[in-house]
């Protein structure tokens, strides 16, 4: 596998305004336009699909799932802010799902999902399942040749005056993002260079061969390891709606992420000890989104000031979008690692 990651990082952004805007090149036929829809509307589903199946309740096109081992260590650094949660939809959706409340089991007929905040959610043995991954502020930038920034939802860890990662070469690298588009290609699903390319032209994978990558985490092993069975739905109300909404808080986000931490690969235990633990640390330190900066400079890590800064900045700045490097002020004087930008690369 090659890829040609400069100027891009398609797999870190969630680009779509760029096409919302009509900011893509090329041509602008019924076909392609309709195809461009649908791109939109469900850009990681065939273009064909029609009826919705486990759909991530957020919209995150490009969500970095992490491993329970992964999730302690972002929060053994005192970066916990920089995680997120997804949940999906129960996969018969067209059921009613039981309206026993919260807490309720499996639905009618045999459906997978758990009732919570009026979405029937994906679940596995009644308990309502979830990923942890990164979040995505809004940062300027100008991916794929464009010369003008945009405000675009951003993985925390994108520098986007390189459009590099700057946890690349550190212990915190999420295998997920090491392996992509790896992992797609053994799928036989679309990665996200091709779309790139399918949009704003350029050779992004160079050469799609793939190795036998492990690590995919498929089926009953990937629970506890990855994908994480809360067991107290009822404690899951309002949370859900609220990660439906792209609304969760510091506090909606603890909860799950400390189950996540307290997971054991394999099955559905949950370690008391290490759950405490995870949201005593989730908890600690000042600042939530939307709130006061000044209160946010407790915490360890450059990643929750750096992230209520950029939504401040993205709510403040109108028509008036800064340089990319901004993030020079917002991130890296923070404590945020420098990238070493594309000379010398290949
Ligand atoms: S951790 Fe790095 S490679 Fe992974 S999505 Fe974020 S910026 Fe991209």
């Amino acid at each position: 596998m090659e890829v040609n990651c400069e100027g891009c990082a398609g797999c870190c952004i969630d680009w779509r305004g760029l096409l919302e805007d009509g900011a893509d090149a090329g041509d602008d036929s019924d076909e392609e336009s309709a195809r461009r829809h649908r791109r939109r509307r469900a850009p990681f589903g065939s273009d064909e699909k029609t009826t919705p199946s486990r759909e991530p309740l957020d919209g995150d096109p490009s969500f970095v799932p992490l491993t329970r081992d992964e999730v302690r260590a972002f929060l053994e650094v005192g970066a916990g802010d920089a995680l997120t949660l997804r949940f999906w939809h129960a996969r018969d959706e067209g059921e009613e799902p039981r309206s026993s409340g919260a807490s309720s089991g499996d639905s009618p007929r045999g459906s997978e999902g758990v009732e919570i905040d009026g979405h029937s959610v994906a679940a596995v043995a009644g308990r309502p399942a979830f990923f942890v991954g990164l979040r995505k502020p809004p940062k300027p930038v100008a991916p794929f040749g464009r010369e003008e920034p945009t405000w675009l939802p951003t993985c925390v860890f994108l520098d986007p005056t390189t459009l590099q990662c700057r946890i690349h070469d550190d212990d915190l690298y999420p295998d997920e993002c090491s392996a992509y588009p790896e992992y797609n290609l053994a799928l036989e699903q679309e990665t996200e260079c091709e779309r790139v390319e399918d949009a704003f032209g350029g050779d992004r994978l160079l050469e799609a061969g793939h190795g036998d990558p492990d690590g995919l985490l498929l089926g009953s092993q990937a629970i506890g390891a990855k994908l994480f069975c809360h067991p107290r739905p009822a404690d899951l109300e309002g949370v859900v709606e609220r990660a439906a909404a792209g609304e969760l808080s510091k506090r909606d986000r603890a909860e799950p992420v400390a189950v996540a931490a307290a997971s054991s690969p394999g099955t559905l235990a949950i370690s008391e000890h290490h759950y405490e633990r995870a949201k005593e640390r989730l908890l600690e330190g000042g600042g939530d989104d939307g709130g006061d900066e000044s209160t946010a400079m407790d915490d360890e890590s450059w990643v929750g000031p750096a992230i209520r800064d950029w939504q401040r900045r993205c709510r403040e700045a109108g028509e008036e979008i800064p340089a990319p490097e901004v993030a020079d002020a917002v991130e890296v004087d923070r404590g945020a690692p420098e990238t070493p930008g594309w000379d010398g690369f290949e």
